[in-house]
């Protein structure tokens, strides 16, 4: 008889039916949008559980179990936005707390901690973990470590197993916002961290039609603290937008592979260009990231950003001329898009704080879509050269 302890489904299997089962009434295959503020109770106090919407909703719970599982957690809260999910996890935090964070981070994270938090007594240090030794890095008096890996839009990998151990050794809380990477390619829970975040708006939902956000975690603790947030702040998705995400989720193994699979021949394109000066892609061995990454990541998505020679003004006649990539903020699409950071998502960033973390005026950023990857390399062949004219 096998001693082998039976081995659990695999993810690819776990987006599709992770934490669900049909609905009990009518044994619906996809969960209904249960769209009601309120339950009807057939005493004074007297429920199935049920009371009211902001608390409990049952769309909304299928979604939390389905990502939980994929993120190899036991709960998971969902939040109307990835911000939102982000502050409820602040807000569980006592009130002097000191964060510790990546300083490649997304500008939206970036304006919550110093514009909101700091104002109520936190402190924040931003810190470039590949640069500096972890303990300096992390002081003992820490609280929380918020990494982001890949960074946006320089897609930086750090270490998320030394990261941990070093927030273990202090008592600390490790936060991962895995937004970029998804459970498919990246499963912080098992390198350690205590609770993992994500813009559900990107990757998870995956059709630029819902904005929405999630924390995972196996810690008890942390869960009764995002769960007791979630019902008090009530920051909570409505159950349309937690339908689509959950039916999202279920193509999200196969569209990680297609973005995957197609980012790697934009990267192979854009590495012969003359006039590309840097790519970074950290599953391309050239990339400083490299080794981390194939550690701990089995695969990436489709993010590249890249350098182009020349003005601003030629960076952004490029994303001027792409007619298969749409000029848009946001990623994780099925669509493909492209945007300028120094003007548009990062724009908020003062100029010499930009260069400083080495972001050049004609840095362009790419969400490589699902399309067919012929056509976006003839997309972005012909804005090369329209942009040179
Ligand atoms: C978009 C994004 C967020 C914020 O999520 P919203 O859903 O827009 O609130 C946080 N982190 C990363 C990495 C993101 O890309």
């Amino acid at each position: 008889m096998s001693e082998e302890t039976p081995r659990g489904p695999h993810i690819d299997t776990l987006c599709i039916h992770g934490g669900q089962h049909h609905e009990p009434v009518t044994g619906a295959v996809m969960p209904p949008v249960f769209q009601t503020s309120t339950y009807a109770q057939e005493w004074p106090a007297k429920h199935t559980g049920y009371e009211y919407a902001r608390t409990h909703n049952p769309t909304r719970e299928a979604l939390e179990r389905c990502v939980a599982t994929l993120e190899g957690g036991t709960h998971g809260v969902a939040f109307g936005s990835g911000l939102a999910a982000t502050n409820a996890l602040l807000q569980t935090l006592p009130g002097r707390a000191h964060v510790v964070c990546g300083d490649d981070v997304y500008g939206g994270t970036f304006r919550l901690f110093t514009k909101v938090f700091e104002k109520h007594g936190m402190t924040f240090s931003f810190v470039d973990f590949t640069a500096m030794a972890i303990e300096e890095a992390i002081p003992e008096r820490t609280a929380l470590v918020w990494l982001e890996t890949p960074t946006n839009p320089l897609l930086k990998v750090f270490d998320i197993a030394a990261v941990a151990a070093r927030c273990k050794a202090i008592g600390a809380k490790l936060a991962v916002d895995n937004t970029f990477a998804t459970p498919i390619f990246q499963r912080p829970l098992a390198l350690g961290a205590d609770v993992v975040l994500h813009s559900t708006t990107k990757y998870m939902n995956g059709h630029s039609d819902v904005i929405g956000g999630i924390a995972l975690t196996a810690d008890e603790a942390i869960h009764t603290a995002l769960r007791f947030t979630q019902n008090a702040a009530g920051a909570v998705p409505g159950p349309w937008d937690a339908w689509l995400t959950l039916r999202g989720v279920k193509t999200l193994a196969l569209r990680m592979a297609r973005h995957q699979e197609n980012a790697k021949q934009v990267v192979a394109w854009l590495a012969a260009q003359a006039d590309v000066s840097r790519v970074y892609y950290p599953m391309h061995a050239a990339d400083p990231g490299y080794a981390i990454a194939s550690r701990q990541m089995s695969g990436f998505g489709g993010m590249i950003s890249f350098d182009l020679e020349g003005s601003l003004q030629r960076a952004e006649t490029f994303c001027a001329s792409t007619k298969v990539f749409t000029c848009a903020e946001s990623l994780g699409g099925v669509e493909s898009l492209l945007e300028l950071p120094a003007t548009m998502t990062h724009a908020s960033v003062p100029a010499e704080q930009r260069r400083a973390r080495g972001l050049a005026d004609g840095l362009i950023r790419l969400s490589v879509g699902i399309e067919d990857p012929g056509d976006l390399i003839a997309d972005l062949d012909q804005a090369m050269t329209a942009s040179k004219a």
